[in-house]
């Protein structure tokens, strides 16, 4: 993990930009099949590969789809922060959006109060 001690601010919110950019990569491979299937089905393309029962439609066309949105969005939420090293070095709180915001305006975890920016980088690793 390259989480392990504090990072300078500059540091930080690179790393929660970089978080950001990830989430919205995600959200449109989330949205994408969603889509293509809506516009598909409306058309000649795809009508003769949806299924003829009602029931079986709905879950080819909403169900899948859903789910895959819902499972990348989840599946992102989970492990994009350790990803984006935006753990808390002392609960492993995520820290993102409101965490993000108070770790960043306090430099301390609101969780645990664990030391997380320190004031100035060092380069050579040591403290
Ligand atoms: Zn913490």
């Amino acid at each position: 993990m390259t989480n392990t001690r504090p990072v300078a601010d500059s540091e930080l919110a690179a790393r929660h930009r970089s978080y950001v950019r990830g989430r919205t990569a995600v959200a449109l491979l989330g949205w994408v099949p969603l889509l293509v299937l809506y516009l598909f089905s409306h058309t000649r393309y795809l009508r003769p590969y949806v299924p003829e029962s009602k029931g079986l439609a709905v879950v080819v066309l909403i169900v899948i789809p859903l789910a895959w949105l819902l499972g990348t969005a989840w599946t992102y939420r989970r492990l994009g922060p350790s990803m984006h090293g935006l753990l808390c070095t002392g609960c492993g709180a995520r820290l993102v959006d409101d965490a993000f915001k108070s770790a960043a305006a306090t430099g301390r975890c609101a969780a645990c109060a664990a030391e997380l920016v320190s004031p100035e980088p060092s380069p050579d690793g040591s403290p």
